[in-house]
């Protein structure tokens, strides 16, 4: 089984290749997860403004008409927050009308919803089906009681298994699930690398077609974050992490599973389409509260902005009808070159340098890239295939250092 060929070595946006992905951000969770740094708001389920939240990304959807209307569209990802909260209908309006901006072009694409396993049963799982979306992700994160407590999650380890149960059963072209490893909670020690390889086995051998096995990060601006500072989080030796890395790997690699992503694990042809674009560096229009966005000029200058963080704001934003970002961030060739390389490594088979350096209109290979390469490449942490670099799989626990060096 072989990783999906790349169908170009770099995104090539504003000339040949103009797809865009759209990533949809659903703001509100049932609670909020102490590792948690992504925008979203703790709700009850029946307090959501369900057919609002859906009117005002329609409307947002509409004044964006201009480039929603210039670039194929190559992925939808809803994301959040939770999104299986979402009542399907209304999420279905949002689909419904993308579709229409577009002309059809959410035809036959990847339409990826974030799902927690306490607000995904079989029925839900089967109306967001009907609603237009194709691939359910379920954040199971684990399957031990304790560690899933620890993590802030409401569920347990067997609602796990029944959410990703009911996913596949709902007629969704692809199922994968989110593990998260290293942590220190569950027994006297901690998560060990076997513990951590058992769970992803567990989830693995119920057919799932994709797996995204992160390792716990405490971010700083997060409760954990302050407990680490204060020096009362547990946290696990580097050793053990580094164990775990190589344990689920091996784990998921005997049931199937391509590693064609540092975290990203897929049986043949299941990679996700909307990462793999983020990763190549293809531009993504950001729709609701607090979304992201990054564009693309012609010149190989580009942009990110950030929509309004807060409901109330992103809703008094489109109201307005001035979309102007809450955040921009202007990026040169040589910045984005950078970002390529960083994300790029991350893929099994690494980014084609010559071709993104030309696109973005910057030096491929200044001296400093060039010695640091082949220093690199001298100590097994990197390999070059003419224009090609990439990391070979035994060197992936350095990669974050590796793409640093060729900056
Ligand atoms: S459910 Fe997901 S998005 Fe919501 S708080 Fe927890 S980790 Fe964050």
């Amino acid at each position: 089984m072989g990783v999906k060929a790349p169908s170009t070595a770099c995104e090539t946006p504003n000339a040949g290749e103009p797809s865009i992905g759209i990533y949809l951000h659903f703001p509100w969770c049932l609670t909020k997860c102490p590792y948690c740094d992504f925008v979203s708001f703790a709700i009850e389920q029946d307090s959501i403004d369900h057919d609002g939240y859906a009117a005002t990304v329609c409307a947002e959807i509409e004044q964006r008409r201009d480039i929603l209307q210039s670039r194929a569209i190559s992925s939808v990802f809803i994301g959040g927050g939770t999104p299986s909260l979402w009542r399907a209908e209304a999420l279905g309006a949002v689909l419904k009308c993308l579709d229409r901006v577009t002309e059809g072009g959410l035809h036959g694409i990847e339409v990826t919803a974030e799902c927690n396993p306490s607000s995904l049963d079989a029925g839900q799982a089967k109306a967001l089906v009907s609603a237009g979306v194709n691939r359910l992700s379920v954040g199971a994160q684990g399957l031990d009681a304790d560690r899933l407590k620890f993590l802030g999650r409401l569920h347990d380890g067997p609602l796990a298994l029944r959410a990703i149960e009911a996913a596949l059963g709902s007629g969704a072209r692809s199922v994968n699930a989110d593990v998260i490893y290293g942590v220190a909670a569950g027994s006297a020690r901690g998560q060990t690398a076997e513990q951590a390889a058992c769970e992803a086995e567990q989830i693995a051998r119920l057919g799932i077609h994709h797996v995204s096995a992160y390792q716990l990060t405490i971010e700083p601006n997060t409760p954990f974050g302050e407990l680490s500072r204060a020096g009362k989080l547990p946290l696990l030796d580097d050793a053990i992490l580094a164990d775990s890395f190589v344990a689920v790997g091996d784990a998921l690699a005997a049931h199937g599973f391509v590693r064609y992503e540092i975290s990203n694990y897929a049986q043949s042809g299941e990679q996700c389409e909307h990462n793999l674009g983020y990763w190549r560096g293809r531009d993504y229009l950001g729709l609701g509260c607090a979304a992201f966005g990054a564009l693309s000029r012609a010149d190989g200058t580009g942009w990110r902005y950030r929509n309004p963080p807060t409901p109330q704001r992103y809703a008094e934003m489109v109201a307005a009808g001035d979309l102007t970002p809450h955040e921009t961030d202007q990026l040169d060739g040589e910045a984005r070159m950078r970002e390529r390389l960083m994300l790029g490594l991350r893929l099994l088979d690494g980014l084609d340098v010559e071709a993104c350096a030309s696109i973005l209109g910057v030096e491929p290979w200044p001296r400093r890239r060039l010695e640091a390469s082949g220093d690199l490449q001298a100590r097994g942490r990197l390999c070059r295939s003419g224009p090609r670099l990439y990391i070979p799989p035994e060197a992936w626990l350095w990669a974050d250092d590796t793409a640093c060096r060729l900056f």
